[in-house]
């Protein structure tokens, strides 16, 4: 089994500052660091550290930042697809972070906008039944929906994380089997939380509805099925950038080792791994190891 992850690449920019800023105000803050990110990034390389074959497609500019993203994935056990375009920015995120490990992120979606169709139905044609196909918000409306259509066709299992959150969603469900979504995307895409969001995520057609909830843990939903929910496991949180693209990513990687089922081992496996994720400051570099991974999978 495979996984094919479309979506963004990006240069997150961190800086740590005092209090997150109110309208109108300046404050001043300190870099913590620079570090390859982009919600899609993320995933992949947290199933690929997790052991689960994954392909990564993504776009960027011709510029620094996009040799940056080479140079660290290439570090990495993905098998990357970047296409290079000229013309644009390669897409960056500013990050603030505050000593209690709150955060609030600005990400530029110039390049993921611009990734070409084509290039990636290409990858696609690569893809088997069964292979999951993850996908996230940051790429282009018709893009979005004929790859996730094209997933389905193929009989790949779709898995999608609405963010960032876009007015196109609602027309995407029809596509998709698994769904992940944290409070403020659950509240803003179904007006509700918890088991109650779930039930209205199945009522769209989704199979199987997973809602984070950060220190409250997580719930996973299947239709017709159990409602199983699943702790967070305490750490001292530094910084929670990533924890939800680390919860997919090893939650997927997760079933897909052990034969393709989203179960409560999984959900159990995504919560250890995105609490080493909180603890640590920065995207990649704060993910678990492939070392940490194979421990937590063995539990
Ligand atoms: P982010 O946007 O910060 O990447 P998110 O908002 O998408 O995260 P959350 O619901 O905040 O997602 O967190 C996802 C999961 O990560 C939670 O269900 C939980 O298991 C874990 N997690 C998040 N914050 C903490 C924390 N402070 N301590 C322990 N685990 C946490």
């Amino acid at each position: 089994m495979r996984a094919f992850v479309i979506g963004n690449a990006a240069i997150d920019e961190t800086i740590s500052v005092d209090g997150l800023p109110e309208p109108g105000v300046s404050i001043l803050g300190r870099i913590a660091s620079r570090d390859l990110g982009g919600k899609g990034t993320n995933q992949a390389v947290v199933m690929a550290r997790g052991g689960l074959a994954t392909t990564l497609v993504s776009a960027t500019g011709g510029d620094f930042r996009s040799a940056t993203i080479r140079e660290q994935l290439a570090e990495e056990p993905v098998d990357a697809r970047l296409v290079c375009l000229g013309g644009v920015s390669t897409d960056f995120s500013m990050v603030l972070t505050t000593p209690d490990g709150e955060n609030s992120i600005v990400t530029t979606t110039e390049a993921a906008e611009a990734l070409p169709l084509e290039a990636a139905l290409d990858v696609l044609g690569e893809a088997a039944p069964g292979d999951f196909l993850v996908m996230q918000g940051n790429l282009g409306a018709k893009t979005t929906e004929a790859l996730l259509r094209t997933g389905r066709e193929r009989g790949m299992v779709v898995a999608f994380n609405p963010s960032p959150l876009r007015p196109y969603f609602e027309c995407l469900w029809p596509f998709i089997d698994i769904a992940f979504l944290n409070e403020s995307e659950s509240l803003n895409l179904t007006g509700r939380t918890g088991r109650d969001a779930a039930e209205a995520l199945h009522a769209k057609g989704i199979r199987q509805a997973v809602l984070t909830s950060g220190t409250d843990g997580a719930i996973l939903s299947t239709a017709g099925g159990a409602v199983i929910d699943v702790p967070a496991v305490k750490t001292k949180a530094i910084d929670t950038t990533g924890a939800g693209d680390t919860f997919m990513g090893a939650a997927l990687a997760s079933a897909a080792l052990r034969g393709g089922a989203l179960d409560e081992r999984a959900i159990s496996h995504a919560a250890a791994a995105s609490a080493l994720t909180v603890a640590r400051r920065g995207t990649r570099r704060a993910f678990p190891s492939r070392d940490e991974l194979a421990e937590i999978f063995a539990g």
